[in-house]
């Protein structure tokens, strides 16, 4: 058996059927893992420039994946194909792989060179993931299928890890801000008390942050975390215009806030990041010299927050993606940013069971509108 499977991996990828009595064989001595590799440009090539082109293009990847399985797979490997399909699939079944399993990095790493390859060679964008298989009951498309999920799931996971390093900048950088003034020395004792105190709590801020960044990274896990909490909101935009004031500050803009007596049903933290976010986006693309408003009105069981300025405003056409994560926008041009804060921005609106949305400012550039949920015992005041 050994030596009929031995070489394979050197052809070009066999029929997922073939693949699926090899893995049925192999689960019997030990679990194998299993690597998948989608092409989701496939079916838009073949819509968009024929099939002919398509398949032009699958010959190409079929190369590139052999090329790359090749060089990275032992003897008894196995790879699978089906013609016209935009799957890729490996299993690692090679008899000199029972001593040891192949570690998780050691398939992730597999995984990220052959999809480089793909992607060099080809042009082509692979989502990956891999399972290890205990078991078989010789349904390959749906063990493909769980690789894929659980692969997303690891990339989701990974762009909230990032998504956290981005957020820890703005309190880092407003710390940066206010020591660098007090060190001008040219502040009174009374505003340095403050500057020291903001300083202070975004310091705890970063703290929090990283302390909670691995349920940060699994929100749509942690609803439950998240039930009975609630802050003074009033509270919460104050200290958030406190945090952007030294940007706002360096390009003389005004922040401007009207009180508000409300309480939110929301985590204090999260509340406060949703803000930065929102006001550190305000201040970042507002006109220097302008001016930027938060204002709050409750109604019906919520409160929806407002955060006016005068920059450049959303195109219409812009105004549902750019809450997608790593979209940047047009308005974006030479500032420096990542995509991620507005993403944020909505994860942790809904998951506090509200929404959010962008339009026109009556300042002239882009107002957002946070709604959030009222705490239980303010939603009898505001109605
Ligand atoms: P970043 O600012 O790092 O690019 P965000 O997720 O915070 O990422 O914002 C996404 C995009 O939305 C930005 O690239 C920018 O084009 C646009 N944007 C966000 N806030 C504003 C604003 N207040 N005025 C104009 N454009 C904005």
């Amino acid at each position: 058996m050994a030596s009929a499977i031995s070489s394979r991996v050197r052809k070009p990828p066999v029929p997922l059927a073939d693949l699926a009595g090899a893995l049925a064989a192999a689960v019997e001595v030990r679990p194998v893992p299993l690597l998948a590799l989608r092409l989701p440009e496939f079916e838009r090539i073949a819509w968009r420039e024929g099939k002919r082109a398509a398949r032009r293009l699958e010959r190409l990847t079929i190369r590139a994946f052999t090329g790359s399985a090749h060089r990275m797979l032992r003897s008894g490997d196995l790879s699978g194909h089906d013609a016209g399909s935009d799957i890729f699939t490996i299993v690692m079944t090679a008899p000199s792989r029972e001593a040891r399993a192949p570690s998780s990095l050691d398939i992730r790493s597999v995984l990220e060179r052959v999809s480089a390859a793909i992607s060099l060679q080809c042009g082509l964008r692979a989502e990956t993931g891999w399972i290890l298989l205990a078991r078989f009951d010789g349904d390959l498309p749906r063990e493909i299928c769980a690789a894929l999920e659980r692969g997303a799931r690891d990339r989701e996971r990974y762009e909230f890890f990032s998504a956290i390093g981005h957020e820890l900048r703005t309190p880092l950088s407003s710390i940066r801000g206010y020591l660098e003034t007090l060190l001008d020395g040219q502040v009174d004792p009374a505003t340095a008390q403050r500057f020291l105190e903001t300083a202070r709590r975004e310091a705890l801020r970063m703290g929090r942050l990283l302390d909670g960044m691995f349920e940060f990274s699994l929100l749509d896990l942690s609803t439950d975390a998240l039930a009975g909490q609630w802050c003074d909101l009033g509270g919460q935009i104050a200290q958030a215009c406190d945090v952007v004031r030294p940007i706002a500050q360096s390009r003389s803009i005004g922040v401007e806030r009207a009180p508000i007596d409300a309480r939110a049903a929301i985590d204090p933290d999260a509340c406060l990041q949703l803000l930065v976010n929102l006001l550190d986006n305000a201040v970042k693309y507002g006109h220097e010299g302008g001016t930027v408003r938060v204002g709050a009105r409750a109604h019906s069981g919520e409160v929806v927050v407002s955060v006016d300025d005068d920059g450049p405003g959303i195109a219409v056409h812009e105004r549902e993606s750019i809450f997608g994560l790593r979209v940047r926008g047009s308005s974006a041009a030479a500032r420096p940013g990542t995509g991620i804060g507005l993403a944020i921005v909505k994860m942790i609106a809904e998951r506090a069971g509200g929404g959010v949305r962008v339009g026109a400012s009556p300042l002239g550039g882009a107002r957002f509108e946070v709604t959030l949920p009222l705490k239980e015992d303010f939603r009898s005041r505001a109605s």
